[in-house]
């Protein structure tokens, strides 16, 4: 089988997705690009989650074409090909409809930079306009206002999210989720201080400089 060791990456992102509660039932999907082929490894369509296995994800070209796999592929790929055809940088993707940040995304509100865990994500979560779920309309609209940001909401839909690796893409949709539901709850209660452009950076900085173990 191809891409063995991509196909177990993005196979445990997306047993993350229902173990940290961001997808009910069949939603929600990761996907995993090899730098060296540029083959997408991604979720099959419609499987319960406790079905998967590295082994039936299916693995799509850029153009779509299924080069390995039984299943059809998830329903949002035309969505990750588009993104992944127009950032070359961009080697993960995950979707899901996960409810703190979907309440925004059915406001029309972006997320606004509320925690200093900001600086996983590139700053506040954009909002994209609305487009049908499914087709290129809705990847290109992730590509004209993600900007530099890891994770976009889209308008009455939900959350995309991108990385450097699938492992990236999954860690930025729990934070998303996470900061969308701390500035859920303060805005019940008032008005959440907005972190601003220097604060982003300096937060953005401390993650890239300072966080984890140290070589
Ligand atoms: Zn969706």
């Amino acid at each position: 089988m191809m891409l063995q060791t991509l196909r177990e990456e993005v196979y445990k992102c997306n047993m993350l997705l229902p173990a940290t509660d961001l997808v009910k039932m069949t939603s929600g999907n990761v996907s995993g690009r090899d730098p060296e082929t540029n083959l997408i490894v991604i979720k099959p369509s419609g499987i319960a989650y406790e079905k998967l296995t590295p082994e039936n994800l299916v693995i799509v070209d850029l153009d779509g074409k299924v080069i390995e796999g039984e299943l059809t592929p998830s329903i949002d790929t035309e969505t990750h090909l588009v993104v992944y055809r127009g950032r070359p940088d961009i080697f993960g993707m995950v979707h899901t409809h996960s409810p703190y940040a979907t309440s925004f995304a059915v406001l029309g509100q972006p997320i606004p930079p509320v925690t200093t865990t900001c600086g996983l994500i590139g700053g506040g979560v954009p909002l994209g306009g609305f487009a049908c779920f499914g087709g290129e309309a809705i990847g290109e609209e992730i590509l004209k206002v993600i900007g530099s940001s890891l994770g976009i909401i889209m308008q009455s839909h939900g959350v995309f999210t991108i990385g450097k690796t699938a492992s990236q893409a999954t860690r930025v949709a729990v934070e998303v989720e996470d900061m969308a539901k701390i500035a859920h709850l303060a805005m019940l209660i008032g008005k959440p201080i907005i972190l601003n452009e220097a604060q982003i950076a300096e937060v953005s900085n401390g993650y890239i400089n300072e966080y984890g173990q140290k070589k």
